[in-house]
């Protein structure tokens, strides 16, 4: 039984490899340290605590909320042969007796227990004499009170830390704000874990979000050249999901609606179709999509604003499940904005609840307005850290872009200069020069950046600020005050290190697109852009994999108007990071080479 994680993952799993996220986290806990990792939902968290509970021997055990959930575990681990079982409340008072008597005498590797059977002080003293080797917490968020699946079970796990002194915890969840990380942390483990995000992206999806204007036209618009998809448009009310299925029935397609005010019967025939046959398209609200396995769903239209950024991720992760291209795409209205804010505000609820609620809305709108990939807004949110993608509507309309790094330098510095505190209306009061009695009496009318960005209105600067949260430069502090602290991007940026690009408004965006409209802007540098597009396809189908997977039109068209002819000026081209610039700058030097030669 000296095995290791690689062997067992082949023997016991059958699988060959880790997936990315896996192996860090199996190595920690095998290791012997506390970890908390952050994986979304069918990444295979589970394989995390079940493949270091094989190589560690003795007793781990896992704490999962759902008995259902807990059944299926144990059953899948027992088809692989893995000695697992579960003590619950479904399960007669003799079975649980026959279980324990085996975990008793050293039977069970890996034991599944609710909370509230975990922690109590009989069940710790009996699992205090046995060879306990690891805890593992699945959905860890239920501990903490800011989320919104919180079960007031799950509390009593914070004195799991005490109850196996020196003993690895493993922490689990799908769940993103740092504020609820914080919280699980805080309280599951004795000391600061090793903490792993990963597995967040999905590059086959494309992502884009364009301002409603009028959301049925924009949906029919869409639809155009997907005739034979199937997709599922998300709309907020009963009423709308059953207006838009009416609509796109009118308009040709075929389209069903689901939500929680039909019969269960009704829902099921609708699932059950969309499961079964092409191109049918669900109209729904968020009750449609647990447990969806639809490998070939094409594209995801979100026709109002998602309940937050998890749900988002959550809805648009429906599409593309076979690895296939698909699209997410939303229509972003500030009247949805105003509805949202609104039902915060009319909830029952602690004005604590509140304000969180209304930063979770602002993250949200940080990603509609992502200054640069919406990609890299949409993982930064979760915390991964990644190159823009290419496959997103920001990185492949990049005139829409402007720099903004003189006004993100003079936010930053007021925000330095105030200690990292306060919040965006303040910081932009202090902008703007305005005496505020909060400004006068914290001294900040003495600032040096005083009064230094009067030429913006204050929608403006309120704009900026918020995309560069979505730009991940900023950070507003969910839990706390509602301060803005600056994150490492914006060192960097303070620093001149890097620069900030940003969504411009509408009217300059037309401008811009005016002067942008030929990207590669003179006919020589039009001809190569073919030329390297030509060359990125070929690669592309050589490793089977999709263009942008190599460069994205950005790339591609910034190499064209620059055309580097040696390995240090081709690192200069934007995209271009070491990885790429080791696998592909070789092909491309050559391609510009002879293209440069020929003219
Ligand atoms: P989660 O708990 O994160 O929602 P699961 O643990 O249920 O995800 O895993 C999702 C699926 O992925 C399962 O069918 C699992 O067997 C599979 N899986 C997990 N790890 C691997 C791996 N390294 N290689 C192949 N398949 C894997
Ligand atoms: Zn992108």
């Amino acid at each position: 039984d000296c095995l290791d994680q690689f062997a067992i993952l082949k023997s016991v799993f059958g699988y060959d490899n880790f997936r990315p996220g896996q192996e860090d986290v199996v190595a920690g806990l095998i290791a012997g340290r506390d970890v908390f990792a952050v994986m979304p939902t069918g990444s295979g968290k589970s394989l995390c605590y079940q493949v270091p509970a094989l190589v560690r021997g003795g007793l781990t055990i896992v704490v999962s909320p759902l008995v259902a959930l807990m059944k299926d575990q144990v059953s899948a681990l027992q088809l692989l042969g893995v000695a697992a079982a579960s003590i619950n409340s479904s399960m007669p008072r003799e079975d649980n007796v026959e279980v324990w008597k085996q975990v008793a005498s050293g039977a069970i590797s890996i034991l599944y227990l609710s909370p509230e059977r975990l922690m109590t002080e009989r069940m710790i003293t009996a699992l205090q004499r046995l060879d306990v080797q690891m805890v593992a917490v699945d959905e860890a968020h239920c501990i903490s009170q800011w989320g919104a699946s919180f079960r007031p079970e799950y509390d009593a796990l914070q004195n799991l830390k005490t109850a196996f002194p020196g003993i690895p915890i493993g922490a689990f969840t799908a769940t993103a704000d740092h504020a609820t990380r914080d919280d699980i942390i805080r309280k599951i483990f004795p000391r600061k874990p090793d903490v792993y995000i990963a597995g967040f992206d999905r590059p086959n999806i494309n992502l884009s979000v364009e301002r409603k204007n009028n959301a049925g036209k924009q949906l029919l618009d869409f639809l155009e050249d997907r005739k034979n998809e199937s997709g599922i448009v998300y709309t907020l009310s009963r009423k709308s999901a059953e207006e838009t299925a009416k609509d796109l029935v009118a308009a040709g397609y075929r389209a069903l609606p689901y939500h929680a005010g039909l019969t269960a019967e009704i829902r099921a025939d609708n699932q059950n179709i969309f499961m079964t046959e092409k191109a049918v398209i669900i109209c729904a609200t968020i009750a449609f999509g647990m447990g969806i396995d639809k490998p070939d769903v094409r594209f995801v239209f979100h026709a109002d604003l998602p309940g937050s950024l998890d749900a988002y991720y959550q809805e648009i992760g429906r599409a593309g499940r076979d690895g296939e291209a698909a699209d997410a795409f939303m229509v972003f209205g500030m009247q949805d904005v105003a509805m949202r804010r609104r039902f915060i505000a009319e909830e029952n609820g602690g004005e604590d609840r509140k304000r969180r609620e209304n930063r979770r809305l602002d993250a949200l709108i940080a990603y509609c307005d992502a200054p640069d990939c919406r990609r890299q807004s949409l993982l930064s949110y979760f915390g991964e850290a990644s190159e823009p993608c290419g496959n997103c509507d920001c990185c492949l309309d990049p005139s829409a872009s402007v720099n903004g790094t003189s006004d993100a330098k003079l936010a930053l510095q007021t925000i330095l200069q105030t200690g990292e505190r306060y919040g965006p209306a303040h910081i932009v009061d202090l902008l703007l020069g305005e005496a505020s009695d909060k400004a006068v009496n914290a001294g900040h009318t003495q600032l040096a950046t005083f009064g230094q960005g009067k030429q913006r209105k204050r929608q403006a600067w309120s704009d900026i600020l918020r995309q560069m949260q979505g730009g991940g430069v900023l950070l507003l502090d969910v839990a706390g005050h509602g301060g803005l602290s600056i994150t490492a991007k914006g060192r960097a940026i303070m620093q001149g290190e890097q620069e900030f690009f940003h969504r411009a408004s509408k009217q300059s965006h037309k401008q811009q697109k005016l002067k942008a409209a030929a990207p590669a802007s003179n006919p020589q540098s039009e001809d190569l852009l073919a030329r390297l597009k030509k060359l990125r396809f070929s690669l592309a189908r050589q490793r089977k994999a999709p263009a942008y997977v190599i460069f994205s039109d950005r790339t591609l068209i910034d190499m064209a108007n620059k055309m580097p002819l040696t390995t240090m000026d081709f690192a200069e081209v934007h995209g271009v990071g070491a990885a790429k610039l080791e696998q592909f700058a070789k092909p491309f030097l050559q391609e510009i080479g002879e293209f440069v030669a020929s003219q």
